[in-house]
């Protein structure tokens, strides 16, 4: 995968570093140039450049990039136009972090795809959260074996956990699922609901928006998401 971050402050280094480790391609940008030459040595590529700068940020190679990280932080006025910037050129994920809680409704209301708040969620665990595509949390018991949130691969769309085969197949137990579905209010409005279902059972039908938890060893999810 490729990646782009965007200030290399605590949460930003580690995350590009992390990301670097895994063997992904990634390129960490900061204005300040001691960041730039900290760092160069942990982070497949770094730049020094101002991410609110609309000529420079162009010279990106943002097609090739599967995902943007703006981890500006203090500066919320840069971090804002920054994300701004990179939304308006349609990248095609991105994620930005906030700092507090109104941060993040200005995000939400530019669109993000993704916020992240690094007091409640540390770069590690960002790390492996984008690394495995469809997980959307994880609790890891040891090494090998996690409890993880993976969101329905689309194919199972409308199959039974019986017929997705996944303890044939993976070795893995659904232990729950979770349903977001909409529902009509009465005022005419749908909003999201979610359910989490008791222990699963393998006669449970499963729909595309739907989030599995699922028990079993990390390579066998690794594979499961494949
Ligand atoms: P943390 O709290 O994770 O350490 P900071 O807000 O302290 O985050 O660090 C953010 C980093 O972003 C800093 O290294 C800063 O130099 C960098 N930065 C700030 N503005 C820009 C910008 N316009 N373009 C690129 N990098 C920036």
């Amino acid at each position: 995968m490729k990646y782009i971050i965007i200030g290399l402050g605590n949460f930003g280094s580690s995350l590009a570093e992390k990301l670097t480790e895994q063997g992904n391609e990634v390129i960490g940008i900061d204005t300040d140039m001691s960041k730039v030459d900290a760092f160069k040595e942990k982070i497949s590529h770094t730049i020094c450049m101002d991410a609110t700068d609309e000529f420079t940020v162009t010279g990106l190679p943002l097609k090739d990039t599967d995902i943007v990280v703006i981890a500006i932080g203090e500066n919320q006025g840069a971090n804002v136009m920054a994300t701004a910037l990179f939304k308006s050129l349609k990248v095609k994920r991105l994620i930005s972090k906030a700092t507090n809680h109104i941060h993040k409704r200005v995000l939400q209301a530019i669109g993000v795809d993704e916020i992240v708040l690094p007091e409640e969620e540390s770069a590690e665990r960002w790390a492996k959260k984008l690394c495995l595509k469809g997980i959307v949390n994880s609790f890891e018991l040891s090494n090998e074996y996690s409890i993880v949130q993976v969101n329905m691969p689309e194919k199972y769309n409308g199959k039974s956990i019986l017929d997705m085969q996944i303890k044939e197949k993976y070795n893995l137990l659904v232990l729950t699922t979770i349903s977001n579905r909409q529902v009509n209010t009465a005022i005419g409005k749908t909003r999201n609901e979610t359910k989490v279902k008791g222990l699963a059972d393998p006669h449970d039908i499963l729909y595309k928006d739907d989030v599995l938890v699922i028990y079993g060893a990390n390579k066998d999810i690794q594979r499961f998401l494949k």
